[in-house]
């Protein structure tokens, strides 16, 4: 039942207005065109009216706030009187006399970004000094590495406030002081730099009077917007695919600063990887000529002494800080690169580049050519291999993928979605027959309850993360269900800190109990799905008190979760890799599945399932047919149908047997007659991978190697061709986020020296293996995909807009596409929900005596992978500059340890050194090693027991020691 709207009627300036009920005065004039001047206010922030900037006439004793005035009936409004207009010109005077006087901040010497100033022309207030003193000495604060604040310029309008509050969900600015010598403060008034603020930028953009600005990064001054050139893009970060612009200074050919760009699910917010993360693009440490192993360098291995791996007792450490040279290969003289900085961490190029000559396009190209035609003659198909890259558009995705198919026959072709949701997707194929979410982030906003599980979205997915705190506020309830005590911890109504490998456990229990106290949807399941009984069978055995044993969890919280679950009228369930990356991560993924099925939970607005996935274009790369087992938009390679309908297609007979997985592909180069040639697209598996010794054993192996990256990679140290090939910044493409939002990335610069972009790269290879291609622009190759793949049937580059289109979409031209599938049916074959039931397994390698501790791998905030870009980043580097553990103070104090010190990490298949934080998110008997570090790379540790369905490996689980490391330093000299 709908309840009628109560509308009112006004005149505002002389216009009829009729406006909802609640509607306020600002609101009610921009309807009818009437523009009124506002300083605190704006439509993303609830007003709050403090600046009185928006007054306006309502025939009352005193003028009223017109953003928080609301609209009555039969009033008479007038917004531009004389007198009504001399209030605001005294009001800015007021504020612009005590206003800094700055002559080289763009902020406060332009009216591109300060709303006061636009003010003060408007009114013609002076800005130069006044007799009045200007600036009250509430000071600056220039801790935080990009972000500048002058007290002295805030008005107190608590725009920043309400941005990193209600925006951002990120509770750091308050006021601190009293009466004039009040201002912003950050968390208990402490420096920016080291409060709990996470530079997403949010309250920089919020600023109307340059109180919060962007400092200079690289030395690139910030100029007017208006002399710069807007290109509208999307963050090539993560799979949140915000959208965002970036200004660009023409003159040097460099990216001056970036906003969020207005767009249905990011909404202009970015974090701080979008916002400031770009620069790494401008690193001197650039590819930019092809280079060719030389003879003397061979028998080839890994050249970087600090990634030495040895077997056993191997040990990395963390080193100074090096890199930064511009020998053979690395050239760039572009604006905007820190010719002085030495990044830390990064892959020593004195050392490595000696190993390498440089090479003409053709040569290199040839010699490519040439060697893999050889071994695929030698060996077969099977002797061929590639990885494509989650990091590329789609289309490079669907070239990488056809050539290998078509060119060498094989379906050995896959990317990092194995090392990120290859399980969750077999589950959701099997379940409900597609392996996209099926709603977006944003419905979050419908849902009376979310579980995010498994998952850290405050650090990997962090403005999805804003719009999940958002939606607490608003009174969603959340259950947050990890064995970390992340930040989302904090905004959750149930924390569920279960013991790491338990989830079946967990999730069987609940759905036991939603079972027993009746709260499932019993038409659903009847009408929507199959298998049921089986399911409910299984989940008997998983009494809340048996699953308290394995799990760690009281059976009173497994209770509640299940009746705030199940008596919820929408749910859904977002999670990550901690539910995949397991051995166990299919099963995990199929009891979420059931869960959201059996109580109703799909198919309606704020309802559903949606695996977050990780890089911007991961969701892409695996639709485009970058994978093993499926040609584009997840065709079987094994069904003889849909093999002769793309052998049509393609022009050339097809490969009907699935092709190995990433970590299959490294086990087989280690065997006689497994895989001698490989083609790495941008990945870099000697750090991203499981078990690093292994991987650098199969890299060696190799008979050839060719590595197309933007940076010399730790797998590049083991190539025999380098090829440079063009940023993200550097090229058009289409790049499909979590949500299933198809997004153009569009060219920002000039790629350096002769780096070239990667899908000219992989045609030119293509044509010198006799393939006919002629691709002449990524659109054209869109077009082409797009008539394979029935998902994405509608859309073109001409129809995504500068929001880019939600898939699938019957009228791109009209629709931003489906936010909620599967309202009638699911895309199985018999269009309900197969429900499989899982039960719990322990994870593979248990801790024991010598090896006590859960080693958990993941990411932060700051850094993306294995650090290529975000480690040169200058911003990213300078918050987040050091590989860490982190470690439960009971776990540290037993052990000896104190925060800060150097200690050791060891498992059974190697050691690195890092620095020990202790940190009361872990729990006992856990710790957690980002991946990112290649200095203490912490997949040296991790094994490769790999699920067994999605072949995805158990990056989340295995056992390590962590030691003080002069005692084990003696110990073994
Ligand atoms: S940068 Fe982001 S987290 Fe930091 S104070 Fe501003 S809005 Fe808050
Ligand atoms: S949330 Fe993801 S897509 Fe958005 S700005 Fe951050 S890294 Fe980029």
């Amino acid at each position: 039942m709908t309840t009628a709207v109560r509308t009112i009627s006004l005149e505002i300036d002389g216009h009829p207005v009729t406006a909802a009920e609640g509607t306020t005065i600002y609101d009610a004039a921009k309807l009818v065109g009437v523009d009124i001047p506002v300083l605190c206010h704006n439509e993303r922030y609830d007003p709050v009216g403090v600046c009185r900037m928006c007054v306006v006439d309502t025939g009352g004793r005193v003028f009223g706030a017109a953003c928080v005035r609301p609209c009555e009936d039969g009033m008479v409004v007038k917004t531009s009187t004389p007198q009504v207009v001399r209030a605001r010109a005294v009001l800015t005077e007021l504020l612009i006399s005590d206003q800094p006087l700055r002559v080289d901040d763009p902020k406060q010497t332009t009216t591109g970004d300060n709303k006061l100033l636009d003010l003060a022309d408007e009114f013609s207030v002076s800005r130069e000094a006044t007799e009045l003193p200007t600036g009250s000495g509430r000071g600056t604060d220039s801790s935080n590495p990009v972000i500048d604040v002058n007290h002295d310029a805030c008005i107190l309008c608590d725009r920043c406030v309400r941005a990193c509050d209600d925006i951002q969900g990120n509770d750091v600015i308050g006021r601190s002081g009293k009466g004039y010598s009040t201002r912003i403060a950050f968390d208990l008034n402490d420096p920016m730099g080291s409060s709990s603020c996470v530079t997403c930028g949010e309250c920089v953009q919020a600023c109307p009077t340059g109180a919060l600005t962007n400092k200079a990064i690289r030395g690139v001054a910030i100029r007017p917007r208006e002399e710069l050139d807007a290109v509208h893009s999307v963050c090539p970060y993560c799979g949140v695919g915000c959208a965002l612009t970036y200004y660009v200074d023409r003159e040097i050919g460099a990216i001056s600063f970036v906003e969020g760009r207005d767009q249905p699910g990011s909404q202009s917010r970015l974090c701080v990887k979008g916002r400031y993360g770009w620069d790494y693009s401008a690193s001197p440490q650039r590819l930019t000529k092809p280079l060719i192993r030389i003879p003397s360098s061979y028998p080839k291995g890994p050249l970087s002494a600090d990634v030495r791996g040895d077997g056993h007792g191997g040990t990395h450490n963390v080193r100074g800080r090096n890199g930064g040279t511009r020998s053979g290969g690395v050239t760039d003289d572009r604006p905007g690169k820190d010719r002085g900085r030495k990044p830390g961490g990064l892959v020593d190029y004195d050392e490595v580049l000696p190993h390498f000559r440089e090479a003409t396009w053709d040569e290199a190209l040839d010699l490519i050519a040439t060697r893999l035609e050889e071994i695929h003659a030698a060996g077969g198909s099977g002797a061929i291999a590639g990885f494509g890259s989650a990091k590329c558009s789609n289309e490079e995705a669907y070239l990488f993928q056809k050539l290998l198919r078509t060119g060498f026959g094989t379906n050995n072709v896959d990317h990092c979605t194995r090392l990120c949701h290859a399980s969750s997707v077999a589950a959701l194929f099997e379940g409900v027959g597609s392996g996209a979410v099926s709603t977006t982030y944003g419905d979050v906003a419908n849902a009376d309850v979310v579980i995010i599980t498994g998952s850290n979205p405050t650090a990997n997915h962090p403005v999805a993360s804003s719009f999940f705190k958002q939606a607490r506020r608003r009174g969603t309830k959340i259950i947050y269900v990890d064995p970390r005590a992340s930040t989302v911890a904090e905004h959750a109504d149930i924390f569920v800190q279960l013991k790491p490998g338990t989830d079946v456990a967990f999730y069987n229990s609940v759905m036991h109990e939603v079972i027993r106290l009746g709260l499932i949807d019993r038409e659903f399941i009847a009408n929507r799905t199959s298998n049921y009984d089986e399911l409910a069978r299984t989940v008997a055995d998983y009494a809340p008190e048996r699953a308290a044993q394995i799990t760690g969890v009281d059976a009173d919280t497994i209770r509640k979760v299940a009746t705030t679950w199940g008596e919820a009228n929408a749910a859904v369930v977002y999670w990550g890799m901690g539910i995949s990356q397991h051995t166990t991560g299919t099963d995990n993924a199929r009891c979420l599945i059931a869960l959201c099925s059996i109580t109703g939970n799909v198919g309606r607005p704020g309802t559903g399932l949606h695996p977050l996935r990780g890089q911007n274009n991961v969701q892409g790369a695996s639709d485009a047919g970058l994978i093993p087992m499926f040609y584009p938009d997840y065709q079987g390679v094994d069904r003889e149908a849909t093999q002769r309908h793309f052998e049509e297609a393609w022009g050339t007979p097809l490969n009907p047997n699935r092709g190995l997985t990433v970590t299959e592909i490294i086990s087989s180069v280690l065997k006689p007659d497994g895989v001698r040639g490989m083609y790495m697209l941008g990945e870099n598996p000697f750090l991203s991978d499981p078990n690093i010794n292994k991987v650098r054993k199969a890299l060696s192996a190799l008979d050839f190697l060719v590595v197309q990256d933007i940076f010399l990679t730790e797998t590049a140290e083991f190539a025999d061709v380098i090829l440079p090939a063009t940023s993200y910044l550097e090229k058009d493409g289409t790049y499909t986020n979590t949500d299933r939002r198809v997004q153009l990335g569009r060219k920002v610069m000039d790629p350096p020296g002769e780096a070239r972009t990667d899908w000219e790269i992989v045609q030119d290879i293509a044509r010198r293996i006799g393939l006919p291609w002629d691709y002449q622009s990524p659109s054209e190759v869109f077009d082409e995909m797009v008539a394979l793949m029935p998902s994405y049937k509608n859309l073109s580059y001409s129809n995504l807009g500068l929001s880019g289109k939600l898939y699938p979409n019957a009228d791109p031209e009209h629709s931003d596409g489906t936010i909620v599938m599967f309202d009638e049916k699911f895309n199985t074959d018999d269009g309900l929900a197969h429900l499989k039931p899982a039960e719990w397994l322990p994870p593979k390698e248990l801790p024991d005596f010598e090896y006590p501790l859960v080693l958990n791998t993941g990411r932060l905030l700051e850094h993306w992978h294995t650090g290529s870009m975000t480690r040169r980043s200058f911003a990213l580097d300078a918050i987040s500059p050091r590989a860490e553990v982190y470690m439960h103070p009971k776990d540290a104090a037993d052990r000896g340890l104190s925060h800060g010190e150097m200690v050791r990490a060891r498992s059974r298949r190697g050691s690195i050194e890092l620095v020990l934080r202790v940190s009361h998110r872990e729990q006992i008997g856990n710790c957690f090693i980002p991946f990112h570090f290649r200095e203490a790379a912490a997949n040296l540790l991790t094994i490769d027991e790999i699920d067994p369905y999605g072949k995805i490996p158990e990056f989340k689980f295995c056992a390590v020691q962590v030691e003080q490391l002069r005692r084990d330093s003696s110990a073994s000299s």
